[in-house]
């Protein structure tokens, strides 16, 4: 690990400053993605700010009946709020499929939205990445490429977003909330929060250089059962190769509503509109279902280790929308 200079300012406005005034600066909250990074040299700030004295880790019911969630709450205690496990569903489920007990301890609302790529060649120095090193190539391309995307990607990175977390909030409509370094609050809708690599893979996200993510805000719960599948190499402590978070209204197997969204399989959580639109108001059956998973999949391409998710998202939204159906 390189070394690096350490700041622990009281208001948000003064880290986010203290940011904006260093290139080489990092916000650090839990530190269990940041520091991983900062030991292997793939991240080399010369400054870290540490956000844990913020108070920012409140969780407040909203006027409009919804939510508002502190960027420093951690992922266990959003998980087990009564209010989420109750309402949201779908948010504390894919939360308590993250990680282990102890990083979520750790972990941060705002770290998890904000944590990078795990593809392996990011993670290793030694190999080419233009996420890491801009220009260098992408050894992901003809290389192992199991855990890559199949949606959004580019020739220049195929990079997938890990967080389980981001995919519940993005069927939620959530939004972030930001303070710019001037003192300005910015509200970003979390479906404009993460970007596709193009051919900038290294800006993964729409913020500016010392913007402070304060707050997620969760709009008034959503009528409808509330699923997080995730399909994984072990039952516990692994990043998904694809899930499927669902919020379905549904009776007597007529869909009145569907809102799905997609993990592990893009740059950022995945959303297919036409996908929902073809499904309401419809009997569910095999046909539809079909046509849907054919919607989400437009464009979908492997890259020749990651072929058999293009499939697995099929056989995941299936079950999915089945359960859902069934169950309402
Ligand atoms: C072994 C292991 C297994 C894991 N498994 C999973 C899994 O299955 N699913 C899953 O979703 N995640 C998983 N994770 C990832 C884990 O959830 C993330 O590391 C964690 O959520 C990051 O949060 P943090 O607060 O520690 O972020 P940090 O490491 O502190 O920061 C991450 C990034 O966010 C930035 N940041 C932090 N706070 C702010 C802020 N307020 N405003 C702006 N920028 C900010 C930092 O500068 C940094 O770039 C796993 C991690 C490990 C180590
Ligand atoms: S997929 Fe993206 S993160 Fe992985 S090696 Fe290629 S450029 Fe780097």
């Amino acid at each position: 690990m390189k070394s690096f200079t350490f700041e622990r300012p009281d208001s948000v406005v003064a880290a986010a400053k203290a940011v904006a005034d260093n290139t080489n600066a990092k916000f650090i909250a839990g530190g269990t993605n940041l520091l991983d990074l900062m030991k292997l040299e793939v991240e080399t700030p010369t400054h870290l700010v540490d956000v844990n004295r913020l108070s920012l880790a409140a969780i407040d019911d909203t006027p409009e009946g919804g939510l508002r969630i502190g960027a420093m709450v951690r992922n266990s205690d959003l998980a087990a709020d009564s209010r989420v496990r109750q309402h949201y569903g779908v948010l504390s489920r894919a939360l308590l499929s993250g990680a282990s007990g102890q990083l979520r301890n750790k972990a941060t609302t705002a770290g998890n939205l904000l944590q990078r790529t795990r593809c392996y060649y990011f993670y290793d120095t030694s190999k080419p990445c233009n996420k890491r090193e801009p220009g260098s190539g992408c050894a992901a391309l003809e290389g192992f490429n199991r855990i890559h995307a199949i949606l959004g990607a580019s020739q220049d990175c195929i990079a997938t977003h890990p967080s389980d977390m981001a995919v519940a909030m993005r069927v939620l409509d959530a939004t972030v909330e930001t303070v710019t370094p001037d003192g300005q609050t910015a509200s970003i809708p979390i479906a404009d929060l993460h970007r596709l690599p193009g051919n900038t893979p290294q800006i993964e996200t729409t913020l500016q250089h010392g913007q402070i993510i304060t707050a997620v805000t969760l709009p008034a719960p959503p009528k409808g059962v509330q699923i997080y599948r995730k399909v994984r190499d072990r039952a516990s402590y692994a990043f998904a190769l694809v899930s499927v978070a669902a919020i379905v209204d549904a009776s007597d197997g007529k869909i009145g509503s569907a809102r799905l969204a997609f993990g592990g399989v893009a740059h950022k959580p995945w959303r297919e509109p036409q996908a929902e639109a073809m499904l309401a108001g419809q009997t569910a059956n095999k046909a539809l279902l079909d046509h849907a998973a054919d919607a989400v999949l437009v464009g979908a391409k492997g890259y020749g280790e990651n072929n058999f998710k293009i499939p697995l998202v099929r056989r995941a939204l299936n079950a999915v929308l089945t359960a859902a159906t069934q169950s309402a």
